[in-house]
């Protein structure tokens, strides 16, 4: 209630909109450490703010062709201009899609149709995002083979792997930028080079990567790569999908002449906008807080790992997202944990948040190595440059007491000294 009144206040004398207060949002009327910030993150209020006007006054159809729905055009092209200059790419190379599991799905259909002659086969990892796993089992369904790539310890998959299970019928390598449960950092670079000398399409599902870390898909090879507005501080249910200019897209929406005729229907307008400001937004601070997330989130581990007992770190010390921080806890359930935590006004989550709830352990970890056991004890802390060191300090206390209160309760765990 308060958050919604106190950013409409300098809009509402600006444009004389009269804003209703949101009422009973659940969840965001109390403070709260928020630590999820790879389930989704905070919308940064400059984009929200962008964002409005669309919402308001500016409600025209982009294909129109009275002024109205020009000004909605305009604000389209430019959030493809900042996002394309984000990447090194061209705007027409720039599609918007409804987030960032469209987009891999999209990935898929347009690379997989351009190679048909050549082949059916498919490399990717063990540990992608089900956006990227499932629409693999979709295409086997269809008669295709899917090499899935083992990782290592810390979740690094080998360019080595990568070019061994590289085959003459081999049409599509799919390697997320950066995991969303430990935070690894991908060799892309090295696997760009790689799919180029072999005349091999690239697609990584950058979700957790764009806006926290630079990509340049010229320098790394990279194909198609998708993003989603709401990993980088825009709005929900609006991502991108870019595809150079070399691989024609197909068509994922039949409809009308929007996005050159390839997902028709009419754009999500405040959504594209609000993107396209986060862009520009995350594109100016990355520096800062890639600077001020590392250095909370390695302030964060390296108390975790020094106080709560027998907890370890999942993933690497380096190479790892900058405000990423995830653990595995013997002994614990990380669900008790975290409902726990949510009572103490923690927000946190274990293992990704697409799989909360069901039974299984985590792919990613059990693909790291991890027993089952231990990759029910996980918790994922994912900070953000607005997250404090007195934040840390209490998520760090508030883990300790809870995990020592689990343990005694459940008798499962036994120290090993
Ligand atoms: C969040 C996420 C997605 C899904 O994005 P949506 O916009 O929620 O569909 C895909 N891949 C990764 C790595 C993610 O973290």
């Amino acid at each position: 209630m308060e958050t919604a009144a106190k950013c409409y206040i300098g809009f509402r004398g600006k444009r004389n909109t009269v804003i209703k207060g949101i009422r009973g949002h659940i969840g965001a009327e109390k403070k709260m450490i928020y630590l999820d910030n790879a389930a989704t993150t905070k919308p940064n209020p400059k984009a929200v703010e962008a964002m409005l006007p669309y919402l308001y006054d500016a409600y025209g159809n982009p294909s129109a062709v009275y002024s109205l729905g020009a000004g909605a055009r305009k604000a389209l092209n430019q959030a493809r201009r900042t996002i394309a200059e984000s990447l090194n790419a061209g705007p027409e190379e720039i599609f918007f899609t409804s987030g960032g599991t469209e987009s891999d799905n999209w990935a898929f259909q347009i690379a997989l149709k351009r190679m048909e002659k050549k082949g059916r086969h498919i490399i990717t990892t063990k540990i992608e995002h089900h956006g990227i796993l499932h629409t693999c089992k979709a295409w086997e369904r269809q008669g295709y083979e899917v090499t899935y790539l083992d990782v290592d310890g810390e979740g690094f998959v080998s360019p080595e792997s990568v070019e061994a299970a590289i085959r003459p019928d081999t049409v599509l390598v799919s390697i997320m930028f950066a995991n969303n449960e430990v935070g690894t950092i991908e060799p892309i670079a090295e696997i760009g080079k790689l799919t180029r000398e072999k005349g091999i399409l690239f697609h990584t599902d950058a979700v957790q990567a764009y806006g926290h870390l630079p990509i340049d898909v010229e320098a790394l090879g990279i194909d198609l790569l998708s993003a989603s507005g709401h990993k980088f501080n825009g709005p929900k249910g609006v991502g991108f999908l870019y595809v150079r200019a070399s691989v024609k897209p197909v068509t994922m929406l039949q409809g009308g002449a929007q996005e050159s005729g390839y997902r028709g229907g009419t754009e999500n307008v405040p959504g594209i906008v609000g993107m396209g400001k986060a862009a520009e937004l995350a594109m100016d601070t990355m520096e800062e807080r890639r600077e001020k997330e590392t250095m909370l989130r390695d302030y964060l581990i390296r108390r975790m790992l020094a106080e709560v007992e027998s907890c370890r770190l999942s993933g690497p010390r380096e190479n790892r997202l900058p405000g990423h921080a995830s653990f595995v806890i013997p002994g614990i359930e990380g669900e008790s944990l975290l409902i726990l935590l949510d009572m103490k006004g923690i927000c946190a989550s274990s293992g990704s948040a697409c799989t909360t709830g069901a039974p299984e352990p985590s792919h990613v970890l059990t693909a790291m190595g991890k027993s089952e056991a231990e990759a029910k004890g996980s918790l994922r802390l994912t900070l953000c440059a607005e997250n404090t060191m007195e934040e840390m300090d209490t998520v760090v206390a508030a883990v300790k007491e809870i995990v020592q209160r689990l343990r005694s309760m459940t008798g499962m765990y036994r120290s090993r000294d």
